[in-house]
């Protein structure tokens, strides 16, 4: 397929949000990484991230909203911290895991009854969510264990010709994922580590309790409370040459 190259301009955003309502995959910023952004709401659409990607099909999507109204669409008995919380970290890097509502279908998270959230910061994702007027699922645009993109050249190298567009902005300010967090249970759960630290959590939630799988490689073959760990992620193509001994023999 072609990929559209859009700058950042009015109409260009128009566009890519116009892509998005088509059930299209477009390349765009977000404060963490280059998101590929899809209407959460169509499964064809939701789909094709998938195959974009090469992502394992239990691996569950991160639902990107850009106010607090839309959130009701898809999460529903939102406990207090969790909204204490976003008041305090959204927009921003953090992820909330919640009860699910009947609007997010399984293809989201597959056979879960919960849905990962955020509100991201980044002015260009915001409007472009606005935009559409529903949820965006927005894993990282790249090939499934390969770097996560934090330009869109980096987009460009990896998923040119396999997606409708990339919109081509400022690199990203974070640079590494948001923090996923579950309030499915008492004490919340740190599910994976992010752009919101364990220390700025613990001052709303000093209780919050740190998944095994942040900290360590988890067991083969044994049930993860996030998927997405224990699959390999950032594996750069390159050969990796690892130097010993002291600092000047290594030098
Ligand atoms: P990515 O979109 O690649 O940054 O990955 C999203 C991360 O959030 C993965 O580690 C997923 O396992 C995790 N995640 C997404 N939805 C859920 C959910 N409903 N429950 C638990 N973890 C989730
Ligand atoms: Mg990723």
């Amino acid at each position: 397929m072609e990929t559209v190259l859009l700058s950042t301009s009015e109409q260009d955003i128009n566009k890519a949000a116009e892509i998005i309502k088509n059930g299209g995959l477009v390349g765009m910023p977000t404060e963490t990484v280059y998101g590929l952004g899809a209407n959460a709401m169509n499964e064809n659409a939701v789909k094709s991230i998938f195959i974009a990607k090469g992502r394992p099909q239990d691996n569950p999507l991160i639902v990107h909203i850009s106010d607090m109204e839309m959130l009701n669409v898809v999460a529903r008995e939102i406990p207090a911290l969790a909204l204490e919380c976003a008041e305090k970290f959204w927009a921003g890097p953090f992820t909330m895991v919640l009860k699910k509502t009947d609007k997010i279908g399984d293809c989201i998270s597959p056979n879960l009854d919960t849905v990962a959230v955020r509100i991201p910061q980044n002015k260009v994702a915001l409007e472009i969510i606005k935009l559409c007027g529903f949820p965006l699922a927005a894993p990282s645009a790249n090939t499934s264990g390969s770097p996560s993109p934090t330009s869109p050249f980096h987009v460009e190298a990896d998923l040119m010709g396999k997606i409708d567009a990339i919109v081509y902005s400022d690199e990203c300010d974070v640079g590494v994922e948001s923090t996923v967090v579950s309030f499915c249970e008492n004490p919340p759960r740190l599910l994976r580590p992010g752009g919101i630290t364990a220390e700025q959590l613990r001052e709303i939630i000093p209780d919050i309790v740190i998944d095994k799988a942040v900290l360590a490689e988890p067991e083969k073959g044994k049930q993860v409370a996030s998927p997405g760990m224990k699959y390999k992620h950032y594996a750069p193509q390159s050969e990796v040459v690892i130097v010993g001994g002291s600092r000047e023999k290594a030098a």
